[in-house]
């Protein structure tokens, strides 16, 4: 079964996400973070089961800035996030390395004519959207539980 625009709070995406690939099972993800929770969303948005287990005793929102190239952009705007990080990241107008002992610009690298666009962000807020979308999408993330081990179907939890 196909449906567009998977919304869960998060809305309008133009990707079609196949809803049945993993409806009903479930799927536990070690950590999360930026891959964790993304990856916690497309098994969910497919009707997965997902419980992300985290070191962490918050799911903390961290870090420094992010540059979220157009490749990225689709892939979060498969998930239904594509408006959202319009509304927390910033268009791109080009990135330009300077010489740091002159100070002087070495080159210029337009990003404008990118789509979707290529965007900075402060990983927080990505993290801050991704956890949302998740709870929304009925994923359970258990914090403070830390995987020791691995084995072929299970996680060890200490
Ligand atoms: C300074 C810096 C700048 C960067 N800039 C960019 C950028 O501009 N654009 C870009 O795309 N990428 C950038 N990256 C890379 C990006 O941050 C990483 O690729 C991304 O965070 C990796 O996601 P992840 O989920 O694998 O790891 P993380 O986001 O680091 O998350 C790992 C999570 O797993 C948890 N964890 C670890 N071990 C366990 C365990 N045993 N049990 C339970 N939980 C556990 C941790 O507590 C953490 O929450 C940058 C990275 C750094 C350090």
């Amino acid at each position: 079964m196909k449906r567009r625009n998977a919304t869960n709070g998060v809305k309008k995406s133009t990707a079609t996400i196949d809803v049945g690939a993993n409806a009903g099972r479930s799927i536990a993800i070690s950590g999360g973070g930026i891959g964790g929770l993304t990856a916690a969303l497309a098994f969910a948005r497919q009707g997965a089961k997902v419980t992300v287990h985290e070191q962490a005793r918050a799911i903390a929102e961290v870090g420094a800035g992010l540059q979220i190239t157009p490749n990225g952009a689709r892939a979060l705007a498969a998930l239904g996030l594509a408006e959202a990080l319009d509304q927390i990241g910033l268009r791109a107008a080009a990135v330009q390395p300077v010489d740091a002992l002159t100070g002087h610009a070495i080159a210029r690298f337009d990003l404008t004519r990118q789509t979707p666009p290529y965007r900075f962000l402060h990983r927080a807020d990505l993290i801050g959207l991704l956890a949302r979308a998740c709870t929304d999408a009925g994923v359970r993330i258990a914090l403070h539980a830390r995987i020791a081990d691995v084995t072929a179907g299970w996680f060890i939890r200490r």
